[in-house]
């Protein structure tokens, strides 16, 4: 690994400082976590496949006018990206009830909700992540209101066009979570899309089977995970026959230490 300066290191991803002031580098890792990292473990080949998965999605969501962090990808793990100051919210977008809303509200899941929602999380890994109301954003200043009014356009706009995408390919979205930076330019600052979209922050399951294409197979120890995210890959089109060995090349050069 190089010696550049790492900025941050998450739960999937690491930050490091870009080539130009104002850039990162975000470095994809094949690590899971759920639960707020009580359970751990490794999908292989899952940094490969999230970096191109959120670089097709970040690509099409900038061509139809959404402002996102993403420049360009560098490599197989690594994509260039520009600096922002993270919102401390996880935003939440619900098309049907599944996880914790289907627990908390005793909604069986797969039940289709007769209107989108959104949900707004602290992000704080201390606190579990608790769901808070837009009032407590307010009162606390993690965001302005002209801020959450541009957050929430940009989750529908979002949700909008992700839902046809995934249709279009025989996926169902369930939901999904989004993170926003703050750019700055001299003293003023806009909201733009920033993290990932990948099979590990959405809820994807087969339109004809149900079958899960997405982290829950890690919760839920139902196994297959790589199977999964590949083949939302493949339904994009990312991953023409053959790349497979590509992503099998790596994983064999990393078990023999290279
Ligand atoms: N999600 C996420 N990170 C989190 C919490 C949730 O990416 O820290 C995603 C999750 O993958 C799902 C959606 O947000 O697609 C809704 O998650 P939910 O609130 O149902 O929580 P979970 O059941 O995953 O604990």
């Amino acid at each position: 690994m190089s010696r550049r300066r790492q900025i941050y290191e998450g739960k999937a991803k690491i930050l490091y400082e870009g080539p130009e002031p104002g850039t990162l580098i975000q470095y994809f890792k094949d690590d899971a976590t759920a639960f707020n990292a009580q359970k751990k473990g490794t999908i292989s080949g899952k940094g490969v496949l999230n970096n191109r998965i959120s670089e097709h999605i970040f690509t099409l969501l900038g061509n139809i006018g959404v402002p996102t962090h993403f420049i360009r990808r560098l490599n197989m793990r690594e994509q260039l990206i520009r600096q922002v100051e993270i919102v401390p919210i996880e935003v939440v977008v619900r098309n049907v009830a599944a996880g914790s809303i289907s627990k908390r509200l005793g909604i069986e899941e797969g039940t289709q909700l007769p209107r989108t929602i959104i949900e707004y999380y602290y992000k704080d890994d201390a606190l579990g992540d608790p769901m808070i109301a837009e009032e407590h954003i307010a009162c606390f200043g993690w965001a302005s209101q002209d801020e959450m009014n541009d957050i929430a356009d940009m989750a529908v706009r979002i949700n909008d066009f992700l839902s046809g995408l995934f249709a279009g390919i025989g996926i169902r979205l369930v939901d999904f979570k989004l993170e926003f930076g703050r750019l700055w330019e001299n003293d003023f600052s806009r909201i733009i899309l920033a993290d990932e979209i990948s099979p590990d922050g959405c809820r994807l399951w087969d339109m004809a089977t149900n079958e899960k294409l997405d982290k829950d197979r890690f919760r839920r120890d139902l196994g297959g995970e790589a199977e999964a995210y590949q083949d939302v890959a493949r339904r994009l089109g990312l991953l023409p026959e053959g790349e497979t060995a590509v992503l099998d090349l790596e994983t064999h050069r990393k078990k023999r230490g290279k």
